[in-house]
Order: structure tokens, then sequence, then C-alpha cells
């Protein structure tokens, strides 16, 4: 689960991270009301789950109170478009005004799960207010990364060598170890996947501030901090993650687009591997459960089919608890209910199984039955080459 900037800056000043003094603002006037109550200079910076907002418009320094109604105007109540949010972007309806910083220098800070060492990596680099991911392609040496053991924790030897290589002076170097130690201490304790601070700065008079804030939570880690999981913003959340929440169905969207309809977790991972081998990509992942019924299968489907993004359905059932007569029944359903215009690729296996192939093919509908996983391979593959055509 991720948050807000202006929230995940709330979080870092209770762990001792400075950040600028800022009010969030939903309309243009509570803007140039926040920038009133606040000294000199401004930025109104658009509050959504994306990054690259700066180069997209989303960030701007102002001189005055009316300056900052003016831009919160052009940004609150419009659609954001940066390299992270695709290309519809996402609506902002609120915006951070924060006291500007003269900025000296900007480094980058992260802290993340380092999967090949199986530990936290904590990353600085003098490359700040860039990508990381394009400083890690341009200029890999440019950062530098200390991993800690979790059970013996960051020693202060670790970030000072790390806050050492940044080239900084010394008092600098001090408040950055200190950054580095608060940052991986809220890390841990609020069960954090990753933490970053991008750009992390010195300003003018040697100070160092955090001007962007990014967190993202553990999911799994979230029943331990109620606090966190009453921050979630259901306008950020994908719709058709949040409408399958509701129906008990679990469901992750992806960027391919072959949907798949899956019961069981274990299953559902061997068919998005499936759908990689035949050249394609898995627009979700949608596991319908063990015990799904005909209605919770015609909900998965109509969840499917909702995604502009989906060219191609795959069913890929084995019938255990869930029974291939009931799966059929409710594809039916579904497909007779929705208006379906991609080709549904059908592999049924399991309890009932011929009943379930019979319902299908008397439906009179237009099913592809696959016998087997490598048929339905070469289904989908043909599937979406005919749809290039
Ligand atoms: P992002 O583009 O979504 O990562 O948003 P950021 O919060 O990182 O802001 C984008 C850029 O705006 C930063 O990298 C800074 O260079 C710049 N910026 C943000 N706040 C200030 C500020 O108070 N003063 C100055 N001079 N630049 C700022
Ligand atoms: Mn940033």
């Amino acid at each position: 689960m991720k948050i807000h900037e202006y929230q995940a800056k709330e979080l870092f000043s209770s762990f001792s991270i400075p950040v600028p003094a800022g009010k969030i603002a939903s309309t243009p006037r509570e803007a140039s009301e926040a920038a009133a109550s606040l000294s000199g200079p401004v930025v109104v910076k658009a509050q959504i789950y994306a990054g690259g907002r700066g180069k997209a418009g989303g960030v701007r320094l102002v001189d005055s109170p009316q300056e900052a109604e003016g831009a919160a105007e052009k940004i609150l109540g419009h659609p954001l478009v940066t390299h992270q949010t695709g290309p519809a972007g996402r609506m902002v309806n609120r915006v951070l005004v924060e006291e500007a910083t003269a900025v000296k220098t900007e480094i980058y800070l992260g802290i993340t799960i380092d999967r090949s060492r199986r530990l936290p990596v904590i990353m600085a680099s003098p490359a700040g207010g860039m990508e990381i991911e394009q400083i890690a392609m341009d200029s890999p040496e440019k950062i530098f990364k200390e991993w800690i053991f979790p059970e013996i924790g960051l020693r202060g030897f670790q970030a000072y060598r790390l806050a050492l290589k940044l080239g900084l002076s010394a008092p600098e170097t001090k408040q950055v170890a200190r950054v580095i130690s608060n940052l991986y201490r809220l890390f841990v304790e609020r069960d954090c996947m990753l933490v970053e601070i991008n750009p992390l700065v010195i300003d003018s008079g040697g100070s160092v501030i955090a001007l962007d804030a990014k967190i993202n939570f553990d999911d799994s880690g979230l029943f331990r901090h109620p606090e966190i999981e009453k921050l979630r913003d259901p306008n950020e959340e994908n719709p058709l993650e949040l409408e399958a929440k509701k129906n008990n169905l679990n469901y992750i969207k992806l960027d391919g687009n072959v949907g798949c309809l899956v019961n069981g977790a274990g299953l559902a991972m061997a068919t998005m591997d499936l759908i990689k081998l035949a050249g394609a990509a898995p627009a979700n992942f949608l596991d319908v459960g063990g015990s799904a019924n005909e209605e919770m299968i015609e909900k998965g489907f109509s969840l499917l089919l909702s995604d502009p993004d989906v060219r191609a359905v795959f069913i890929n059932i084995f019938g255990g608890i869930l029974r291939c007569d009931i799966l059929a029944r409710g594809i039916v359903a579904a497909v007779k209910r929705l208006e379906v215009k991609v080709p549904v690729i059908v592999r049924l296996e399991g309890t009932n199984v011929e009943q379930g192939r019979e319902i299908l093919a008397k439906s009179g509908l237009e099913f592809l039955r696959a016998s087997d996983l490598d048929e339905a391979a070469t289904l989908i593959a043909r599937a979406l080459q005919g749809e290039e055509k």
C-alpha cells in the first residue's frame, strides 16, 4: 500500500526527519490561504501516488499567495500525466503547499529489500533528483549501498560510511547519517517495502531536508498498523482491484493483455508462466478461490472483461472443490449476459469435467476449448496473432 507525499512527510516528521513546513489544500482558495500562512515563496505540489510530477508540471514554485492560487487552479481537478501514470494520468484532488527551499545539493536516499541478498539495502547517491532507475542505468557507480543484517540492525558506522561517500562537508555528513538512521528505523518499525527521499537536499544554510517522500508498505504487515491502513486513498487504487476486493476475489492488475481466470494461487502462477511461454503477457492475476460458486465466476469474468487491456481471456480451471459443471454454467451465464468481443480459451480438468465440457459445447457460444495446457498455449498465441492483423 502506498500513501501520499504529505502523509509520508508527516510520518518522516514523527521520526525526526526534517521536512519543509507545509499544508494540504483541496481548493485553490485553500492553497492561497496556506501560502499566506507560510513564509516566503512556496511550492505547490500535486498529490498523486506517482512520481515524475516535477517534469509533468505537477510541482510549481511561486512567489505569492495569489500565484499559489493560480498554480493550484491549474493542477487541481485535472488529471496529471507523468511517465509513471500511463497516458490517462491521475486525477489530482489535493495539493501540498510548502515553504520553498533554496536548494544547494540534491541527494537520493532510499531503502528497500534486496531480494538476491535477502537483506534490506540502503542506497544513496549524489545524483539526486533523477530517477534512481535512470542513475542505475547511466552511472551505476554513483549509487552507494549498505546492506543491513536485521538481527544486528543498522550500525552507526554504516550510516556514516554511506553518508561520507556523498562528498559533503562534515556537518552535512553528520546530518545525512542521522537521516539515514531515522529512515531505517521508520522502514523497520512500520513494515515498509520501500522508503525513498528523492531529493534529500542541503539548503543554502547547510541544513538537510527531505523535499520529497515516498513510502510503500508491506500489505502483509498492515494488520499491525491500523493507523496506516486508515490513510488508504480509494481514489488512488485501481478500480478493478477495489471491485474485486468487495467480491472476495483475489485480483491483481498487470500490464499484459491476456485476462486469466484461475482457481488456486499456485495454478494462477503457473498459468501466468504459461502465457509468458506462449509469447504473450497476463493482464491480471485472478484467483477465484477453490470454493467459488457460479456467481463468483460470473463476477470474476465480468471483471476481466471490463479491463480495456484484455484482448483474449484464458480460463484455466482444475475442478476440485469447484466442480467443472458449476464453473461452465457460470461462464455461460456471464458470456450470455455480457457482450464478449474477445476470444475465450477454456481449459477444464477435474471433477465433473465431462459435464462441464458438455455445457460449454451445447451453449451455442464460441469457446476455444483446449484439452491440455500445451494446446491452450497455442490457442492463446494464435488468438493474439489474429488480433494483430
Ligand atoms: P517528483 O517529480 O514527483 O519526484 O516530485 P519532487 O517532489 O521530487 O519535485 C520535483 C523537483 O522539484 C525536485 O526534484 C526538486 O528539484 C524540485 N523542488 C521541489 N521542491 C522544491 C523547493 O522547495 N525548492 C526548489 N528549489 N526546488 C524544489
Ligand atoms: Mn521526487
